[in-house]
């Protein structure tokens, strides 16, 4: 027995994939790495029906927070944050040396195009950083209109697709630059990053100075281009797992899997709005997290004490909301029957000691 993970990151990964990472190492410069990388490549282009660029860097979503910019901005870009990890990404920019300005909404709330027309009349930005779901807040911000919008003014979109990629429907293509690490929605253990790359991003990219070494796109698609490598040493063990992984995402399909995660969070919300309230802004709820408002004061870590004993465990708030919120993660490879059970547990535990 272990703690089944509720938590919005890193999320249950099941036991035949991890079986998949105690295959033996092979060399990075092999063939068979190759074989292995470009059918990654391949598959992670067809289960999301894009022909942009698709790169998988081994670190965690902060690692390609910071390689979006790096990347892709110069001088000057705005940042929309309404939550923990979108004001994470407005300080990388600046921790970056990057002219980042920010347009702060309340923890809670969507980002809306308007605000971001209303900036684009005094100011050209090179690049718009929106987070498409704010897992400390559970908050979806759709990113069509955003799309629209950044051609319209010949910026970028750079879109944090962190917790929701792979399970919320998402067309990358709409967006310059999307990524999303393994252990969110992929059901994957932690340790790589996925971006897609569109080919304005990419010329974009070209004439940044300094786009610094490590996640540097150009090289990486130089590499890939000539050997269907990666200039430095990936994490092996993971990428057998990924490539499992996405045959299984494929068999799915993108559509089904959202499909699944979307009946996953209407249990969860329809459950939450009888019991607590909902966190978000109504009509952007997150598809693959829930953050619940903690409205008859329960005690949260009591009752993620109680849940660990029956071998389940969710989320405290993020932050400041700490003890204001709960999370109920909802993504990857769990399944409505097992948020059911969870849902009944909680309730046991919380009529038990109210
Ligand atoms: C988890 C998360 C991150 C940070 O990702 P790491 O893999 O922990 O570095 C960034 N943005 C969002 C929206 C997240 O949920």
């Amino acid at each position: 027995m272990h703690v089944k993970l509720f938590i919005p990151g890193p999320t249950e990964v099941r036991e035949d994939v991890l079986k998949e990472m105690s295959r033996p190492i092979i060399g990075h410069r092999t063939k068979d790495m190759s074989d292995l990388y470009e059918r990654i490549h391949n598959n992670l282009q067809k289960f999301f029906n894009t022909q942009n660029e698709v790169m998988v860097f081994t670190a965690s979503g902060t690692g390609m927070m910071e390689g979006s910019i790096r990347n892709t901005v110069q001088n000057d870009v705005l940042h929309l944050t309404n939550g923990s990890f979108s004001e994470r990404w407005f300080e990388i920019s600046k921790a970056n040396g990057k002219n980042a300005e920010a347009i702060k909404y309340e923890w809670g709330k969507a980002a809306k195009t308007k605000d971001v027309e209303e900036k684009f009349k005094s100011m050209n930005y090179e690049g718009i950083a929106l987070t498409h779901n704010e897992t400390s807040t559970g908050v979806r911000t759709p990113i069509d209109d955003f799309s629209k919008l950044s051609h319209e003014y010949n910026s970028l979109l750079l879109v944090d697709a962190v917790s929701s990629l792979g399970g919320d429907l998402i067309d990358v293509n709409k967006a310059d630059v999307i990524f999303a690490p393994t252990q969110k929605s992929f059901g994957l253990p932690p340790g790589l990053v996925i971006v897609f790359i569109s080919p304005k991003a990419m010329e974009k990219a070209r004439s940044v100075k300094s786009r610094g070494y490590y996640f540097d796109f150009i090289s990486m698609k130089k590499y890939y281009d000539e050997k269907r490598q990666i200039p430095a040493t990936p994490s092996i063990s993971l990428f057998y797992a990924l490539d499992y992984q996405l045959e299984k995402m494929i068999k799915e399909g993108m559509e089904a899997r959202y499909r699944r995660h979307k009946q996953m969070a209407s249990m969860v919300q329809k459950w939450a709005s009888d019991n607590f309230a909902l966190f978000a802004e109504p009509g952007y709820e997150s598809v693959t997290v829930t953050t619940v408002s903690n409205s008859r004061n329960i005690n949260v870590d009591e009752m993620n004490k109680a849940l660990k004993a029956r071998w389940m465990s969710i989320s405290n708030g993020y932050g400041k909301l700490r003890e204001k919120t709960f999370r109920i993660a909802h993504m990857g490879d769990i399944t409505p029957t097992e948020i059911k059970e969870l849902l009944e547990t909680i309730d046991e535990i919380i009529t038990v000691k109210p």
